[in-house]
């Protein structure tokens, strides 16, 4: 059995990252046999262009594309980007992706997919409703607790909501990253209660659905990514639930554990697989030049 790891980054998140380096991480990959797919945070439309580096401080800096793709010449790994989404630059957005595809063609290397993700909301109430101004919620706990006291969590839930579907709508994405990383702060207590949703957790379950939804009826793969677990949450962002959900619509589901280091490729796979097939999941699916594979992962 072959792990795939559809879902990998090339430098972990630092206030001065280092430059994306494949070396580390095709040395582990080789070591332990996993086939990677890299997914990293690709550049920003221009507006949202922020900070000293143009990254927003996580994503790609514009000049940094060129390099990051010049290190798959004569690699047969799969590259391909984690992109944000924005209502209001879909047209960005569809131009960064196909300037990425363009350049890695030009160099002739092997396509994984493209993944599409949301980790930017406009949930700033001061601002402008009809030009909102953008905010990252999930870097650290604070900015999220912030958030949910300024706009409430129902609030929150619905731009999230409404962000995937847009998302999903656009048709450019292979896969959808991370659905419940809404959750990425929540606890749940020894009596179930959840910190963050309690109360909401029915409306933010059917918003989860209705992105699933969307998803099969748009021939978009959905990932289980176990980031979750070694957040506070506890948990891989995808419910047993929705696992069910996508075997059940037929949608194709993606294994992905968003490493940042070299040494958490593939992490978690045993709890991830044990829930894949607890849902009755017979194959899983990978990526290569954007078409679906499907392999055995038991
Ligand atoms: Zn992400
Ligand atoms: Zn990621």
């Amino acid at each position: 059995m072959k792990i795939y790891d559809e879902h990998v980054h090339l430098r972990a998140h630092s206030d001065e990252p280092e430059a994306h380096n494949l070396r580390p991480f095709l040395q582990v990959a080789q070591k332990r046999q996993i086939a990677i797919s890299i997914k990293e945070h690709g550049p920003l439309p221009k507006k949202y262009q922020r900070g000293p580096r143009g990254d927003f401080y996580f994503a790609m800096a514009p000049e940094e594309l060129v390099p990051f793709l010049d290190q798959f010449i004569d690699t047969a790994v799969p590259v391909g980007l984690e992109l944000d989404y924005f209502a209001d630059a879909e047209d960005e957005v569809r131009e960064i992706a196909g300037n990425f595809l363009a350049q890695a063609q030009q160099r002739r290397l092997k396509i994984g997919a493209l993944n599409g993700s949301v980790h930017l909301l406009p949930l700033d109430l001061n601002s402008d409703t009809d030009d909102p101004d953008i905010v990252m919620w999930d870097d650290k706990e604070e900015s999220f607790a912030k958030y949910c006291d300024l706009c409430g969590i129902d609030r929150i839930i619905e731009e999230y909501h409404k962000a995937l579907c847009g998302l999903v709508k656009m048709q450019l994405f292979d896969v959808v990253s991370h659905v419940d990383l809404l959750r990425k702060f929540d606890r749940i207590d020894v009596h179930g209660k959840s910190f963050y949703l309690n109360g909401h957790e029915t409306f933010y379950q059917e918003a989860i659905f209705d992105v699933l939804q969307q998803a099969g009826e748009n021939g978009i793969a959905v990932e289980l990514n176990t980031q979750g677990i070694d957040r506070p949450y506890g948990r891989p962002f995808l419910t047993p639930q929705a696992i069910k959900f996508c075997r059940e619509k037929k949608i194709r589901l993606t294994f992905a554990s968003d490493a940042h280091k070299p040494e958490t490729i593939g992490r978690h796979f045993a709890i991830a697989g044990e829930m894949f097939a607890a849902a009755g999941v017979e194959k899983l699916t990978c990526f290569r030049e954007r078409k679906p594979h499907f392999y055995d992962f038991r």
